[in-house]
């Protein structure tokens, strides 16, 4: 159905990447191209310089790490690892790179009371393409 898939993560133990894989997988036409995103948020700069450059690499190097762990459960995913502001990230990124499709999590588990959570929600918003949202 789709040709070019967005899946963007959160990779920290709140959530599982698993039911947004398999729902591409699902999705996907033969061929279909699968980018794994998660957006670092950025830290302010007056937080930032008072940090040792050594302990964000090492952090930026942590999450790149656990990324690439998560995405190799959905084969032939290209992983691609940023810092922003996470909602209008994705949203910028899938109209500069052609997705038709975005498939994001509608909030971490146990909080079901909220419709969406606030990226989810901002994606659903304002993206040009289809999103799919795992509940
Ligand atoms: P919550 O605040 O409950 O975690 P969010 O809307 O922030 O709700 O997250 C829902 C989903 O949005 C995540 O599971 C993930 O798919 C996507 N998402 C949120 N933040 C990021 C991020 N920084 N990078 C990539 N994807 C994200």
């Amino acid at each position: 159905m789709y040709k070019n898939i967005l899946v963007p993560v959160l990779i920290d133990e709140h959530h599982d990447t698993q039911a947004s894989y398999l729902a591409a997988q699902a999705l996907a036409d033969e061929g279909a191209k699968f980018t794994v995103l998660h957006v670092m948020e950025t830290i302010p700069t007056f937080v930032a310089s008072q940090l040792p450059k050594e302990i964000m690499d090492k952090s930026w190097h942590e999450a790149e790490k656990a990324l690439k762990q998560s995405a190799a459960a959905l084969p032939g995913a290209a992983t691609c690892l940023e810092s922003g502001h996470p909602g209008r990230f994705i949203v910028d990124f899938a109209k500069e790179n052609g997705i038709d499709c975005i498939i994001i999590a509608s909030h971490r588990p146990g909080i079901e009371d909220y419709f969406l959570g606030s990226t989810a929600a901002r994606v659903v918003r304002h993206a040009q393409c289809a999103v799919h949202v795992i509940r």
